[in-house]
């Protein structure tokens, strides 16, 4: 007799939204993290009063009313609206891409002449269908903005060309010929009042939690300890990279308390978008939740490419590895009492109310 229903693999969001569904349900199951604290990547530490993002910032956006009612019943969320500031070589701009940004880049005062100025930069660059991350910037937005705010930045972000990156990656940014300069097009926007840890905190409330504990660390008492498993790892290293390595782009984080400093750039986010500045953004934490602690705390983020040993934040959607990663998917459709779910075994891009909602949707089926 097993001691568990399920084994769910990982604290973060993926984890907790099973883990919270699933004992809803009657299911005895186990959590365990390799990690010394729950909520994977959403995971915030107060220091000094400030809810730090530990992991970069964290914004919850959806279009979904369910999903949105589903985390606001569990916390309080703030009215904190996304509206990054891109920092080009000392010069300011607004982002998204939108009619502030316009004026900024070219003094266009009227979205006519702003539409037209990205025509003819389009035309002048001659694409017609946009086949990679380049020619579609330039298609939504012209040549200069491409190259003042966007290539930089994606080139030390992901450590590729724009032209070998799939277009997919802009298209998750608006461009707006308005004044708005809200960073998301979804209706509800919002950061969790107390931090993310909050949220899973009330997710794993009622459902026994192992940090600092590697599933692979002791596969066969793992696997031996529950009927079903829900992973939500790597995918590659289930299966013990068979096919070889998949790709992940990871981000060192150097994190700042500046004590006596309380307003050190007064936004949540500033991206900097040159290729020579080795950091992509600088968070300041407490402009999240409005706050007016006399100290503030920063964090830049230094991307590289990950090796073993390094966190992988994000997957790398380009040929290679989406190729590489349908073939473990079809390992994984084979392992029946296994479900693999979440960025890491599903090698996608995913957003935190994406996350919620494909771990709803599964779990209804259990
Ligand atoms: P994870 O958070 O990665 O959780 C997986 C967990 O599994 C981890 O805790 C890990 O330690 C654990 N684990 C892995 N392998 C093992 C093992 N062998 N044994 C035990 N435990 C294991 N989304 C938004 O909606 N808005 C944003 O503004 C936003 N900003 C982001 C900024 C950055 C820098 C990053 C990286 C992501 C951002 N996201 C954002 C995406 C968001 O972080 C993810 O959608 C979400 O955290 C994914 O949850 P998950 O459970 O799938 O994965
Ligand atoms: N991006 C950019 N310039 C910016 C911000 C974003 O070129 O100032 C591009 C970059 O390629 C990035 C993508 O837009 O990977 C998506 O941006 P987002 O802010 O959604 O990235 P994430 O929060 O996932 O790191």
């Amino acid at each position: 007799m097993m001691k568990y229903d399920y084994l769910i693999v990982g604290a973060g969001l993926y984890g907790a939204v099973t883990a919270r569904e699933l004992t809803a349900k009657g299911r005895k199951c186990l959590v365990i993290d390799k990690r010394s604290h729950t909520g994977g990547n959403i995971y915030t530490e107060n220091i000094a009063g400030i809810n730090v993002h530990r992991y970069g910032a964290h914004i919850f956006h959806t279009d979904n009313k369910k999903i949105w009612n589903y985390v606001n019943s569990l916390v309080e969320f703030n009215r904190y609206t996304n509206s990054p500031i891109a920092n080009y070589r000392g010069q300011l701009y607004s982002l998204p891409f939108n009619m502030n940004t316009f004026y900024q880049m070219w003094g266009c005062v009227s979205p006519k002449e702003a539409r037209e100025r990205i025509e003819r930069q389009k035309a002048e660059s001659g694409i017609e269908v946009p086949r990679n991350l380049e020619e579609q910037a330039i298609s939504l937005v012209g040549k200069d903005i491409y190259e003042t705010l966007i290539k930089g930045y994606t080139e030390k972000q992901w450590g590729r060309r724009c032209v070998d990156l799939p277009a997919f990656i802009i298209k998750r940014l608006p461009v707006r010929f308005t004044f708005d300069n809200n960073y998301f097009n979804d209706r509800y926007q919002g950061v969790p009042i107390g931090g993310y840890t909050s949220l899973i905190d009330k997710m794993l409330g009622d459902t026994e939690v192992h940090l600092g504990t590697d599933y692979f660390s002791d596969r066969e008492r793992w696997d031996a300890s529950a009927e079903k498993i829900v992973y939500t790892g790597e995918i590659d290293r289930y299966f013990d990279y068979r096919y070889g390595r998949l790709q992940y782009r990871s981000l060192d984080f150097q994190t700042e308390l500046l004590e006596g400093e309380a307003n050190y750039q007064g936004n949540a986010v500033v991206n900097y978008t040159d290729a020579d500045t080795p950091f992509t953004r600088i968070i300041e934490h407490k402009h999240f939740e409005f706050g007016l602690q006399p100290d503030t705390v920063i964090t830049k983020e230094y991307p590289k490419e990950w090796k073993p040993g390094d966190d992988p934040y994000y997957p790398v959607n380009d040929e290679y590895n989406s190729r590489l990663y349908e073939k473990y998917r079809t390992l994984a459709n084979e392992q029946s009492r296994v479900i693999f779910g979440g960025r890491l075994a599903e090698y996608r891009y995913y957003d935190m109310h994406q996350v919620i909602e494909s771990a709803l949707n599964r779990v209804a089926g259990l």
